[in-house]
């Protein structure tokens, strides 16, 4: 904002009564908010004791906000739906937000050894095929066989759907050098704070994927009972479908370095 307060007060006509006046006061704001942000907020921050940027962290809260955000878009839906638009359409809607929140879970965890997540995959498939449509419309260009409207107009909408990917690349390489847990909130439901809090409890397999011979992405561990279920990323969502059956409302992250725990009845992190 400040760069703004002095471009915009070079405007002020030169005959304005108090002209110097009004400059000098854009001139302090500007000063004063550039040494704010250069020097005193992280020497505040670090004083205070607040804690600095996490990457970690930060994806952990992404992924929660993310989840809230796709809940109310889907409530949105439903109050929208007449049961007159087609089925495709609207399970097209339901997909695309469930594969935004569930793209932040998976960011989360570590890179599978020998697998990628459903999102790497979405997202590896989809740019070879953007390129490949890339290319038809740029030969198009090259070839002067569609007005240069309909070329913008096609590379851009190829483009914004580029941007739009989910990638796991900011998170790839970071190494937790600490169990992953959110940062402590003073608000948190009653039921996490009643479940125990620990370590992470790393677990090696979906013990319903292993009895219906599926697959899973990542897993989470029941803390009523030590139920081992597999994340909503995965097809059976076999932790989702314990707390369906058994009300049991806290899980912990079972993967190797995660300490995180959710709430299932409140969808919240703590
Ligand atoms: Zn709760
Ligand atoms: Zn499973
Ligand atoms: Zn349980």
């Amino acid at each position: 904002g400040g760069v703004f307060t002095l471009a915009a007060a070079q405007l002020l006509p030169e005959d304005l009564p108090d002209r110097e006046v009004l400059l000098l006061a854009a001139f302090t704001v500007v000063v004063g908010s550039l040494l704010l942000q250069g020097s005193t907020l992280p020497w505040l921050v670090r004083h205070a004791g607040l804690p600095g940027p996490d990457p970690a962290e930060d994806a952990l809260r992404a992924a929660e906000l993310g989840d809230a955000a796709n809940a109310a878009g889907l409530r949105r839906l439903d109050e929208l739906v007449t049961g007159r638009e087609p089925v495709d359409v609207i399970k097209r809607l339901r997909d695309r937000s469930m594969a935004r929140s569930h793209a932040a879970w998976e960011r989360l965890g570590r890179p599978l050894a020998d697998q990628e997540t459903p999102s790497n995959t979405y997202a590896r498939l989809r740019m070879q095929m953007l390129a490949a449509e890339r290319d038809v419309v740029i030969r198009a260009r090259d070839d002067g066989t569609a007005p240069g409207e309909v070329l913008s107009a096609a590379l851009a909408a190829i483009d914004v759907e580029e941007s739009l990917l989910d990638r796991q690349d900011e998170l790839e390489s970071l190494e937790h050098d600490r169990a992953l847990v959110p940062a402590p909130r003073g608000d948190r439901c009653e039921h996490l704070e009643s479940a125990p809090v620990g370590g992470p409890h790393p677990a090696s397999a979906c013990e319903d994927c292993l009895v219906e011979g599926t697959t899973w992405v990542h897993l989470r561990t029941c803390l009523s009972c030590g139920h081992v279920g597999c994340c909503d990323s995965s097809p059976r969502r076999h932790s989702r479908a314990h707390f369906g059956a058994e009300g049991h409302p806290v899980v912990v992250s079972a993967e190797p370095g995660e300490a995180w725990r959710w709430c299932w009845v409140d969808e919240e992190l703590g």
